[in-house]
């Protein structure tokens, strides 16, 4: 096979078989290993020199879906507690195949009118679900860390109006630091972000007031006195344990400092979908920009990530590409989201987002987060009930932070054997969580955002835990 114009008559054909493949893969997902160790030799069939003539369009996607069924990791499973990692609902997926088969540029209104709607139905149903008041708009982006770029790309533009300059088009050259403060729950990305954005990583003032990273409030309030116009990053779930800073004082001081107010809601913003959580996020209408992630606890494919800004028209002045005559400019009627954003061309992230929630709806959505909340209380019982395992955090949210901590064993072993436990556990492959150090000591934090999660879900991993634990004494 050569040109791929000889397919112009099949060109159907590969989709047929991903379509044939895919209802026993889905099917497999609720009680498949997370990951298969014996697969991982299939890899090697994907690699070799490039193929000077091709194999054409159905033999190679069948030998894709071969070794991908085989060798994927089931993150989109119920038993993947790693990181925070949702999985894709039916609608969502299957709107997802959609935007391959339209190929959208969801670049502009000329580009795509279907694409740009849909995007602008999404971002409106997004603030919606989560109470923001109108007027609120945003960007869709790849990511969370994409997001926290978005909103502090925002936050950059709206300090250097503070000291004279439109920073987008003279960029950062002559002005002091811009002062960034938060409490110690911030996360990589934002340091990530502000890395990307010129200001350094580092340029991060952490003022927490435990080991545990609690916001030292009083600290923060006296640097914020003394450092004129100034950025702070709130944390609306954190990775640990899923605990919130106090948004509210946060926004109060934001108000009378006039500071810009980021709150990073990778996961933790859906708390607001039930009236369960919804005060943990109390305050959050009075932030600047906050940053949420459709990948994790909506269940849409990746790449799915969103700022949401409540100035939305900062967007096209920190995104905007004037200059180039052959783009519309961000007020032109013909532009659109790509104005809006650090992506240009951008396939239509929107449909999977659109399409979950026509199908659900709020009231879908808020069962399946209440579920969730339901099941980490339950992780959190049979955490407590074992002999061989010591919870160390509230559960607030979706995470359960614990460690194993069997009997006769020192407090100066621990730390080895639950790195020991969180090593095994990703090698046994039946369940996956990740490990992490909370106020100093190692700990596993599973999460659970994943729509297909249920109870017998939540008892194998502690079960999977305590044999892996048994073991290790
Ligand atoms: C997951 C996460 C991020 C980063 O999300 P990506 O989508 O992986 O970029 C940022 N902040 C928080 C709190 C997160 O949980």
């Amino acid at each position: 096979m050569a040109d791929p114009l000889h397919e112009l008559d099949s060109a159907a054909q590969p989709l047929a078989l991903v379509h044939d493949a895919a209802a026993p893969y889905l099917a497999s997902l609720a009680t498949r290993p997370v990951v298969d160790p014996d697969a991982a030799k299939l890899l090697d069939g994907l690699g070799g020199a490039l193929p000077e003539t091709g194999t054409g369009g159905p033999e190679t996607v069948e030998r894709l879906l071969g070794i991908g069924t085989a060798a994927a990791t089931a993150s989109s499973g119920p038993r993947f507690f790693h990181f925070v990692t949702g999985g894709a609902t039916p609608a969502a997926l299957a709107a997802d195949w959609t935007a391959a088969l339209l190929d959208q540029n969801a670049f502009a209104r000329i580009s795509s009118p279907l694409a740009h709607e849909v995007e602008t139905v999404a971002l409106d149903w997004l603030r919606q679900l989560v109470g923001l008041p109108d007027g609120w708009g945003g960007a869709l982006v790849g990511s969370a860390t994409f997001a926290n770029f978005t909103s502090l790309a925002c936050a950059t533009h709206w300090w250097g109006e503070r000291q004279g300059v439109d920073v987008a088009d003279t960029g950062l050259v002559g002005l002091p630091r811009m002062p960034v403060l938060s409490g110690g729950y911030v996360h990589s990305s934002s340091r990530k972000a502000l890395q990307m954005l010129g200001h350094g990583r580092n340029t991060v003032e952490v003022f927490a007031r435990d080991g545990v990273g609690r916001v030292d409030l009083a600290a923060l309030e006296r640097r914020l006195a003394g450092c004129g116009p100034a950025v702070i990053i709130a944390n609306a779930g954190e990775v640990n344990a899923g605990d919130f800073d106090p948004l509210a004082d946060l926004a109060d001081l934001a108000g009378r400092y006039g500071a810009w107010l980021h709150v990073d809601g990778a996961f933790g913003l859906f708390a607001a979908v039930s009236p369960r959580s919804r005060h943990l996020t109390d305050g959050i209408e009075r932030a600047d920009s906050i940053t949420a992630d459709g990948h994790k606890w909506l269940n849409v494919p990746y790449e799915s990530g969103f700022a949401l800004i409540r100035e939305p028209s900062r967007l096209g002045r920190a995104f905007g590409m004037p200059g180039a005559p052959y783009l519309p400019g961000p007020q032109d009627p013909a532009g659109g989201y790509g104005l809006f954003g650090p992506e240009s061309s951008r396939r239509s992230r929107a449909m999977p987002i659109w399409a979950t929630l026509a199908a659900y709806g709020r009231a879908g959505y808020r069962e399946m987060v209440e579920r969730h909340l339901d099941l980490a209380q339950r992780l959190a019982r049979l955490v407590d009930e074992a002999p061989d395992l010591e919870r160390l955090a509230d559960v607030p949210l979706c995470i359960v932070c614990f460690r194993a901590r069997p009997h006769g064993v020192p407090e100066k072993d621990l730390d080895d054997l639950n790195r020991k436990l969180g090593a095994d556990l990703l090698a046994d492959g039946r369940v996956f969580a990740g490990t992490t150090v909370y106020d100093g000591k190692v700990a596993l934090r599973p999460a659970i955002v994943n729509w297909r999660t249920t109870a017998t879900d939540v008892d194998a991993f502690v079960a999977v835990v305590r044999s892996l634990v048994a073991r290790l004494v």
